[in-house]
């Protein structure tokens, strides 16, 4: 799987008037897994939101290979694209949430094949073949005429990467993605998104799994406060962290 380069300049996001993103930076390169820590209330959550734009920024932008998420850049002026467009381009972000939000009423085959005949037109046949590949590739081949509530949690959130991975996404975005997870479940899941990483899919993770960012991470982010407080390299910011803020929230998690 090839990745695609994420850019994110500038990008502010009010909420009312509380600020939510004050100016967050964040670039992710091709084929690199970005872990994003920080308290609750932080702002990880919007900033995915933002990367695949179900939230319009106050002020910044967001870019994918270059194509800007969401507007169209005309001399010095930013033109909104139209619903269409962006559901176009959010098609193409993959994302997976911390409740799996599977289709209850589709069988876990059919909740991988619907978007992509549905949103991009593809054949239905040949979405069949790659959705049951990439049950297979998650470890659940067998599963694919079962209903969602037959299934172990980590078993929907494995399918939910699998239905995000059916759209050929050029990133990838996970959102807590082992946090509703009884703790015997969480490392099956784990796995498959490290499979991904090492498959070189650009990823961004947000979690409170150190381990897993130790393990996985190109690049680990800090935020609080709406902004990034700190970020590099995995054994730099985990193990010698420069910001009191970053030491005392791993203090909390580790
Ligand atoms: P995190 O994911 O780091 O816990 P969020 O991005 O979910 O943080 O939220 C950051 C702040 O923005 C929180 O104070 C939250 O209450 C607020 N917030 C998030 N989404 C909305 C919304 N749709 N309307 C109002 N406030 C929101
Ligand atoms: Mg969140």
């Amino acid at each position: 799987m090839s990745g695609a380069t994420i850019e994110v300049r500038g990008l502010h996001k009010s909420f009312g008037d509380h600020e939510v993103l004050r100016g967050v930076d964040l670039t992710v390169p091709a084929g690199t897994v970005t872990v994003v820590l920080g308290p609750s209330g932080s702002g990880k959550s919007t900033l995915l939101r933002l990367i695949n734009h179900l939230e319009k920024p106050a002020r910044g932008v967001v870019s994918i290979d270059g194509e800007l998420i969401g507007y169209r850049r005309s001399g010095d002026r930013l033109h909104e694209l139209r619903e269409r467009e962006v559901l176009r381009q959010r098609t193409r972000i993959g994302f997976v949430f911390q409740n799996f939000n599977l289709f209850p009423h589709l069988t876990v085959l059919e909740n991988l094949v619907e978007a992509p005949v549905s949103a991009l037109g593809r054949p239905r046949a040949a979405v069949r073949e790659l959705a049951l590949e990439l049950l297979g590739r998650v470890g659940l081949a067998d599963k694919a005429d079962e209903y969602p509530r037959r299934l172990s949690g980590g078993q929907q959130q494995r399918v939910a990467i699998a239905r995000a991975l059916a759209l050929e996404p050029k990133v990838l975005l996970f959102d807590e993605p082992t946090s509703a997870l009884d703790p015997e479940l969480v490392g099956e899941v784990l796995d498959v998104i490290k499979d991904l990483a090492r498959a070189g899919s650009t990823m961004v993770v947000v979690t409170h799994e150190i381990g897993f960012a130790r393990e996985v991470a190109d690049t680990v982010v800090f935020m609080d406060g709406g902004v990034v407080v700190e970020q590099g390299p995995p054994e730099q910011v985990l193990d010698r962290p420069e910001h009191p803020r970053t030491r005392a929230f791993l203090a909390k998690v580790l």
